[in-house]
């Protein structure tokens, strides 16, 4: 039984990154941009004026003088007229640096004359001038294969006049829910079933990390069902299944798997909770079998299925980092010597993380993931966290990194 690194390992050898495509700018924001992309000109493209002031030429502003003003340049103007000898050019930001000048300015470092401009202080060559291709040199990387594209990518890449960019496609996600005490949301249902809320939870962490979700519905416990369902899930990109995943008399998913020609890499991983979950592949598509109580399904998505689409789509940071924590309350271990993941809140205090138990451990309780920001990883060699030692959190969104100070 591997342990859960070596688990989270052997997925990722088996995943690689889907196909690219290519998507309008303004549809590429949290994507992953699937080629490097070269600077088609230098940044700027001229040499311009940082501020609103005037063009002068530095050796003519040695002491306070005044220029006489023999023209205007607005930005998006060019320039052909020169700065000649005891002249200045009105030159705003962004305007190219007209011929002859070699500084800039700021009109609040001048005053109105009769005769002119008057500048104040003596002025340094380059002085506010924006040197073409200082940012960047046509023909470098701007952004690597690999990248996310937030908004500050967004916007070089829009400087840059793309209009479709080359990004990795969205991994279409199956879920499959197994088991007959199951009624789907919304329908009327009796009161020995429970509602399938596994489905809608992968479906909102799916969504959450940029993949698209495909609901499958509720299997039956019978061999046909699952045959026919999972069958169905194979034509996605993934599969994830919940429940029915152990070695019952109806647990069905990992026998019709096999069945259906996927082979199981493993059936178990060393963690509590998720102990049952298994892994399999069929034709490369990786299939994901998470034990069926919520809370179960919720971490082993976290910590084993999360990563692997990341990397179907292109990520390349797909590990969550792990932060350290300071406990406020004692955590014991629900399975010792085994990588148990305990709910816990998390406060931020003085720039330092201190986290707390979320209540009740079980996995049947969904309260607590409820009330968890983070999991804490509590490792194989210690059973017993004390008050006042450190402990290493996952958080469990992105939300929960911005909690209050
Ligand atoms: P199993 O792995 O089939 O033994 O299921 C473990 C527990 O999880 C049982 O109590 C199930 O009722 C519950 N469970 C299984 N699937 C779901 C689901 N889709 N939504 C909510 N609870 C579920
Ligand atoms: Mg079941």
């Amino acid at each position: 039984m591997p342990r859960f690194e070596e688990a989270r390992q052997l997925i990722l050898e088996h995943i690689a990154p889907l196909g690219i495509e290519k998507v309008i700018l303004t549809e590429a924001d949290n994507r992953v941009l699937a080629e490097d992309i070269l600077a088609p000109w230098d940044m700027p493209r001229w040499t311009n004026s940082a501020m609103d002031g005037y063009a002068v030429r530095s050796q003519d502003c040695r002491q306070p003088s005044v220029l006489r003003v023999t023209g205007f340049l607005p930005a998006g103007a060019r320039s052909v007229e020169e700065v000649a000898p005891g002249c200045a050019i009105k030159i705003m930001t962004g305007a190219p640096l007209p011929p002859g000048a070699d500084a800039v300015v700021p009109v609040e470092e001048t005053e109105a004359s009769a005769d002119g401009v008057r500048i104040i202080n003596p002025v340094a060559q380059n002085a506010h001038v924006r040197f073409m291709g200082e940012d960047v040199r046509c023909g470098e990387c701007i952004l690597p294969r690999g990248s996310l594209l937030r908004p500050a990518e967004i916007g070089m890449l829009a400087s840059y006049g793309k209009v479709f960019v080359p990004v990795f496609r969205r991994a279409r996600i199956a879920i499959l829910a197994t088991g007959d005490e199951l009624a789907e949301l919304g329908e009327v249902f009796s009161e020995d079933k429970i509602i399938n809320s596994n489905t809608l939870a992968l479906h909102a962490a799916i969504k959450e990390i940029g993949g698209i979700p495909d609901i499958l519905g509720i299997a039956l416990d019978t061999r046909e069902d699952h045959l026919e369902k999972l069958t169905e899930g194979l034509k996605a990109d993934a599969l994830i299944t919940s429940a029915g995943v152990s070695t019952g008399d109806r647990d069905f998913v990992r026998p019709v798997l096999e069945e259906l020609g996927a082979r199981n890499l493993f059936c178990k991983v060393d963690i509590k909770p998720g102990r049952p979950t298994s892994f399999a592949v069929r034709d490369g598509k990786p299939i994901f079998s998470l034990p069926g109580n919520p809370v179960s399904t919720m971490i082993t998505f976290e910590e084993l299925v999360r990563p692997a689409l990341l990397k179907m789509m292109g990520h390349t940071r797909i590990i969550k980092p792990l932060f350290e924590a300071t406990l406020t309350t004692n955590l014991d271990k629900k399975r010792l010597g085994v990588l148990n993941f305990q709910r816990v809140s998390v406060e931020l205090r003085d720039g330092r993380y201190f986290a707390s138990c979320a209540g009740d451990q079980n996995t049947g309780i969904l309260k607590t993931m409820v009330r968890a920001d983070a999991l804490a990883l509590l490792p194989e060699d210690k059973d017993r966290f004390a008050a006042g030692e450190t402990v290493r959190i996952h958080f469990l969104s992105h939300q929960a990194t911005m909690l209050e100070g």
